[in-house]
């Protein structure tokens, strides 16, 4: 066993799995572009109070997931858990709200949860996430989940499908909340300890709960959807309008709720069939009040984070090709001293000419053990330069795919590369 190891709940990503982060990565910012939003990097730590007031206190991420510590200075600080607050306070930090409405940003980076390790669940994860800011309209809620549905089609997964619910918002929600607090009450011997202290705390969140001993009376609790106010009710149908005239299938859960406080309205998550043990892809949802609530003007939002280790277990799960990763094709091989230097000269040259090339390493190395090691990388051309050769002013050039080989000028080598490896 190694000496040190990575910190459980960490990954090394090696450069074999790279070209499927990379196809990920490249398709979640060309749909994100192609969608009009614009990219934000925020500081991967932020004040704790930011993640504190934003999630909400009563929360497993706030209370128990995250990284929190001083620095040198006494700051109280936080290594972001989700992406959604830190946006939140830089939209309001530099005035993002004067510009032109609604503001649609999306980032891409690591994120940190102190969670249980577990398959395609890590504590440094990495995140997607795209927030409309400065929007009402439920189209907003739609391009939210259409930009997600479209990565996830276009990374082939297929069987999609929305689980979908409204929240209510500061309007509606509280009659609805304490109409299921009363209904618990009633049946408070029937339930976990977990959903005993939720009711105090959170007390929608008693409705993911998974304890066996809360599902029957799960069942017959009261439906949020029965008790939403006009405005809310409205927001909902026209969501679902969108969806049907879209084409995105979605159902409706009336236990989703989601992990964190500051959700209104729109709460969903995406889901497809034929992936083993099922959960969620990603969730997102509208939070109306969170830029108010961290001393922004009032301004609604709505908001996605898609994970993208899980995404990359899934490619390779269903045989999804990554893109290829860019190596150099070229690999330049050399015996004796005055061939060296001029390799050297050429490495120069190729790579300011936009030719990828390898130099063969490793003075007095016989030329069987350079085409062994050109032919490991997959190079394909390998340029072989000895003393005759070069008192020629030419360079053997050889293809090795097809494993025959060339005479080529050397004031010519650079253009007769890039015009087959280009
Ligand atoms: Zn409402
Ligand atoms: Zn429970």
């Amino acid at each position: 066993m190694p000496t040190y190891q990575r910190p459980p709940g960490t990954l090394d990503i090696l450069p074999e799995d790279q070209p499927y982060w990379s196809r990920v990565r490249t398709h979640a910012i060309h749909l994100a572009e192609l969608a009009g939003f614009e990219r934000l990097d925020t500081p991967m730590f932020e004040a704790t109070e930011v993640f504190a007031r934003s999630i909400g206190q009563g929360t497993d991420v706030v209370e128990k997931e995250m990284y929190t510590f001083l620095d040198q200075g006494g700051r109280d600080l936080t290594l972001r858990p989700e992406f959604t607050a830190g946006v939140v306070r830089a939209y309001i930090e530099n005035g993002l709200y004067v510009e032109v409405s609604p503001q649609k940003l999306f980032s891409i980076g690591p994120t940190f949860r102190y969670d249980r390790p577990q398959a395609g669940r890590y504590r440094q994860f990495t995140q997607f996430n795209a927030e409309i800011l400065g929007e009402q309209d439920p189209a907003a809620d739609l391009e939210i989940m259409t930009l997600v549905w479209d990565l996830y089609a276009r990374l082939g997964l297929a069987d999609l499908e929305f689980q979908l619910n409204s929240t209510g918002c500061p309007r509606c929600r509280p009659a609805y909340v304490e109409g299921l607090r009363a209904y618990y009450e009633d049946h408070s011997d029937h339930i976990c300890d977990d959903c005993q202290r939720r009711l105090e705390q959170s007390p929608l969140r008693v409705l993911d709960c998974k304890a066996e001993a809360c599902q029957p009376l799960l069942e017959r609790a009261p439906r949020i959807q029965n008790h939403l106010c006009e405005e809310c009710a409205q927001h909902f149908a026209d969501l679902r309008e969108g969806l049907d005239l879209l084409e995105r299938r979605y159902v409706l859960n009336h236990r989703l709720v989601r992990g964190l406080d500051y959700y209104t309205k729109t709460v969903f998550e995406v889901w497809a069939a034929g992936i083993g043990a099922q959960s969620a892809l990603c969730g997102g949802g509208r939070y109306d009040g969170l830029v108010g609530l961290l001393g922004g003007p009032e301004t609604p939002g709505v908001g996605v984070a898609v994970g993208l280790e899980r995404i990359v277990i899934l490619m390779k799960e269903l045989g999804v090709e990554p893109s290829a990763p860019r190596t150099p094709e070229v690999f330049l091989a050399y015996l004796g001293e005055a061939p060296r230097r001029r390799s050297l000269m050429l490495m120069d040259e190729l790579r300011r000419g936009d030719v990828g090339v390898y130099l063969a390493m490793g003075r007095e190395r016989g030329l069987r053990s350079q085409l062994r090691e050109a032919d490991k990388r997959a190079a394909r051309y390998t340029v072989i330069l000895g003393e005759v050769e070069l008192e020629r002013g030419k360079a053997t050039v050889r293809d090795m795919k097809a494993g025959d080989q060339a005479d080529v000028d050397l004031s010519l080598l650079v253009t007769w590369l890039r015009e087959r490896v280009g």
